[in-house]
Formats: structure tokens, sequence, C-alpha cells
């Protein structure tokens, strides 16, 4: 099976990537309770105590789609999870790509690129690979004669709230009309001709969702991130690829925070990634109704959780969790992918 028609077969992927070990996790020896025996299973140790105080490790095994072990790079999760929805969206189709996972997990790392150094590269992330892939395969003699045109857009969700991050933060409405179709008024798409002209757009973009904020990972991981790459012939839309790094999905315990503005925040991140599990679930099953209107998030993307050729992967990230991470991740699939013990 090649990654095209395992996407073919399942409108949904779910595919699980763990980060290595960073220098403060191996200098106070933190136990690394995840393995990755092969490509598509992850396998979760939790220690634990018996009544008579031994302790032991009790080991559960999760399947996904694929699962990326700590050596894997950016490319080659790219290649097995992305790539295959470039060609979705010159086949007419839209995509979506998630990074879903705790914060410090390794979302942004994927998708943005590396920021933790002073040279901040966004060309390693998958935003930046999958513009790349689409440059290229414009370049095909099927595709050049469609003539089609290239558009991004970056925006953020913060509370419930659309934010324009190519245009300073600028706050937008989204409007449904009659014939359901949601609206971003006033979103900024702008027109790209080459891969360098995107890394601007992601390099302003990044640079605006964190300025004003104390802390640009405290902000980050309470909003979702949105990056669209648009496919336009003569104007109409051909296809569309949204990749999005998604809030922390840890902010569950904030809703018991006595900062009131924190808990709201919570509440709403919790809402958002509860819909779109519905959502993706939905899709999955190739349910005609598919909950969207139950958040912003979902919202906005509505027209990626609709259509006949609509197809998404959930890209999620790990480092050193437990297994009732596992089963959040879990709840995603459609298909039982649980192991035999
Ligand atoms: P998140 O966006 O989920 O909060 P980040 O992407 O900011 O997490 O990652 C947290 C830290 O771990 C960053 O310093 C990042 O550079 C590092 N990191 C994450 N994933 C990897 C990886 N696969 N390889 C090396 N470093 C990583
Ligand atoms: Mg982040």
């Amino acid at each position: 099976l090649t990654t095209t028609d395992l996407i073919e077969e399942h409108r949904i992927c779910v595919c699980v990537r763990k980060r290595p070990l960073n220098k403060k996790e191996l200098t106070v020896k933190d136990l690394d309770v995840i393995t990755i025996p092969s490509k598509d299973v992850v396998m979760v140790h939790e220690p634990k105590q018996k009544v008579d105080l031994t302790r032991y490790l009790e080991n559960q095994t999760f399947r996904f789609d694929y699962a990326f072990d700590d050596s894997t790079t950016n490319e080659m999760v790219y290649r097995f999870t992305a790539r295959p929805l470039v060609e979705t969206i010159f086949d007419r189709g839209m995509a979506t790509c998630f990074a879903y996972g705790q914060t410090g997990s390794g979302k942004t790392h994927t998708m943005g690129g590396d920021f933790s150094g002073k040279n901040q590269d966004c060309s390693k992330g998958i935003y930046a690979l999958a513009a790349r892939d689409v440059f290229l395969m414009l370049k095909k003699p099927n595709y050049k004669k469609l003539d089609l045109q290239v558009y991004a857009t970056f925006f953020e969700i913060y509370s419930g709230k659309v934010f324009d991050l190519l245009n300073r933060k600028a706050k937008l409405r989204v409007l449904e009309d009659g014939k359901q179709q949601v609206q971003v008024v006033g979103l900024q798409e702008r027109e790209v001709k080459c891969t360098e002209d995107v890394l601007k757009l992601i390099e302003t973009g990044n640079s605006c969702r964190t300025s004003g904020q104390t802390s640009a990972n405290a902000h980050s991981s309470r909003s979702h991130a949105v990056f669209q790459i648009i496919l336009r012939r003569k104007g109409k839309m051909h296809g569309k690829f949204s990749l999005i790094d998604l809030a922390g999905n840890e902010r569950g315990a904030d809703t018991s925070s006595a900062d009131r503005q924190t808990r709201l925040e919570g509440a709403e991140i919790n809402k958002s990634l509860l819909a779109l599990k519905e959502c993706i679930r939905a899709l999955g099953r190739n349910k005609p109704h598919t909950p969207f209107r139950a958040s912003k998030l979902t919202q906005v993307l509505r027209d990626s959780f609709i259509g006949e050729n609509s197809r998404t992967c959930m890209l999620s990230t790990i480092a050193l969790k437990t297994s009732s991470q596992m089963l959040s991740i879990c709840e995603f699939r459609v298909k039982e992918l649980t192991v035999d013990p």
C-alpha cells in the first residue's frame, strides 16, 4: 500500500509523533513511558504499585495509522501525513491537517518549524513543506494547463474570536449565509508565487501571533493557529489545505482555575476540541450531518468537513505522556485500532 492508497481508503488518518526527551527531562531522569516498537504501534508503560507496594509497569498498546518515534524528522512525518493531502487539493478537494497535543509536546515544531534557537527556521515545518510541494506540483504538465493561482491565509482563534495574523491581528467576524456558507469577513488572502513568499508570510504571522505577549508559549498554547493554502482557478476555489496548530489539549485543567479569564479560555478550548472530535468522527463515518456549529474552530473549517473529497490527518504529538492522554487521542479514530495484548 502506498500512502495515497491509505488516504483513499480512509478519509481520516490518525498518527502519533513522539518528541525526544529534552535536556531538563534527561537531567531529572524523567521516566520515558512511551516506546514505539513498530511503525504503527505505541506502547505506554505506566509505573504502578501493588497493594504490597511492589512496583511494576503496566503496559498498554495502541495502534494508529502511523507512529513516529523520536528519531523521525519533520520531513519524514510530513511525507506520510500532509504530503498525500497536497494531491487532494489539486484534485479539487479539501484537506486538513491538525497538530494535537499538550503544550510542549511539539505541535509548533512540527507545523511551524524550529523556533527553539536564535535562528528561527520555518522552512522545515509542515506549513513550508506543503507549500514547497504545492509549487512543485504546479509545474507538472497536468496541473500547469489548469493555470491555478496560489493564495495563503493565516489566522488565529483565541477564546472563540478570530484574528488575522497577516493583518496586525485585526479581529474578524464569521458569518454564515442562507446557503450555510461560512465566511470569515475581511480575512486577508495573499497571493504567493513561490515557497519564499510563503516563508515570509509564515514569519509575519508568527511574529504577529506572539507580539505583545509576555510569554509566547503561554499565549500560543491557548489559541488555535490556522494556516491555509488555497488554489484558485479563474478566481474560483479549486482546493484548500488547512494546516492547524491546535491549542494545548491540557487546558481542561484550567476550568477550575481561580482566574475567570483563564477559566473561560479553558472552557472554550475544551468545547472546540470536543466539537472537532465530533466533526472528524462524523467525517470518517460519512455522516451527512456534521456538528460544526458547536465551536468557532469547526465553524470556520466547515467547508473542509463536508464535501465529497475531504481528507483529514490528525497528528498527535506526545512527550512524557500517560495512558489517559493516549485515550484522548484514540477518540479521533473511527475504526477500532486497539491492539491485541
Ligand atoms: P507545543 O507547540 O506543542 O507547545 P513546541 O513545538 O513548542 O511544543 O515544542 C516544545 C519544545 O520541544 C521546543 O523547544 C521544540 O523545539 C522542542 N521539540 C519539539 N518537538 C521536537 C522534535 N521532534 N525534535 C526536537 N525538538 C523538538
Ligand atoms: Mg506551540
